[in-house]
């Protein structure tokens, strides 16, 4: 009886290593493919990478160091995590993380927790001054210390959440690029899990037993348009498996010219035979 449980855990514990290994493969081909699309990281880069304490972030991390081993230019990097002072933030957690995997960090230490409380009305959400006051430390500490690439956590059902939001609320076309200027102009932002989803980051994370910190520590409500926008995708990926999916490859496959956005195409200088870049083969070929 003993050993045949015994051999029945054994088993169990076999099979979820290798779905793990089998998880981890993917997500690095995919992670790959991401970086090498968009040409985010290139001989000499120094990169920097934010660390929050949940599962996105350090997902990401674990993939650059493993992609690092073996890619074929020669990269640094570094691990950086903005302690913002929230009540509760187990500061030991990160150092302890990093210490054992050998790689470069630093801690920065400022109270943008206090800074917010103070200045944001009650009742008023705290996210949008609370992250501006975070990239502002983090933009700067890249500047005083030659970092090249910032690289941030956001996964593709990130970026097609932020799409709808914008869609939404801000009656904009716009998501989060993978490779963007920063606001500042003064920094490439990469975000090498543009094609990872969220469910197989939680996957991920749950195998690899990162040590995760709470993201509420703030007390701050969730953005409720984006839960909302959140709620909406899973209701319609429920409904049509795959959607997701189609909207964030439609993200990477814009038509210009079918939208009405005059800044980024010349609607008043169309004429018959002029449409740029099309060759008379592909003029041919267009469906009538
Ligand atoms: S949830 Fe909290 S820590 Fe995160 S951005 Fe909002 S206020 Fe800041």
């Amino acid at each position: 009886m003993g050993n045949k449980a015994g051999s029945a855990s054994c088993g169990a514990a076999a099979k979820s290593s290798r779905t793990l290994t089998r998880l981890a493969a993917r997500l690095r081909g995919a992670v790959g493919r991401c970086i090498a699309d968009y040409r985010m990281i290139s001989e000499g880069d120094r990169v920097m990478v934010c660390l929050s304490g949940g599962k996105d972030s350090y997902t990401l991390l674990d993939l650059l160091l493993s992609l690092q081993r073996s890619a074929p230019v020669h990269f640094e990097l570094l691990a950086v995590n903005l302690d913002q002072k929230q009540p509760g933030f187990p500061a030991h957690v990160l150092p302890a993380y990093l210490s054992s995997l050998g790689v470069p960090f630093k801690i920065i230490e400022q109270d943008t927790y206090s800074v917010v409380r103070r200045v944001v009305p009650a009742g008023r959400t705290l996210c949008g001054l609370c992250s501006r006051l975070r990239r502002g430390a983090l933009y700067r500490f890249a500047s005083e210390n030659g970092i090249t690439k910032i690289a941030l956590g956001h996964h593709r059902d990130d970026i097609v959440e932020t799409l709808f939001l914008n869609l939404f609320f801000g009656g904009r076309l716009k998501a989060m690029a993978p490779k963007v200027l920063s606001d500042d102009a003064r920094h490439i932002v990469i975000r090498p899990l543009a094609y990872v989803t969220e469910r197989d980051i939680e996957r991920y994370a749950r195998g690899r037993g990162f040590p995760l910190i709470p993201c509420r520590l703030c007390g701050s409500q969730q953005n409720m348009q984006r839960l909302a926008v959140k709620k909406m995708l899973a209701a319609w990926e429920q409904e049509f498996p795959g959607r997701t999916e189609s909207i964030a490859s439609a993200l990477r496959r814009v038509e210009l010219e079918h939208l009405g956005d005059r800044r980024h195409f010349d609607f008043a200088g169309l004429d018959v035979g002029r449409i740029t870049g099309l060759t008379d083969e592909a003029m041919v070929d267009e469906p009538l």
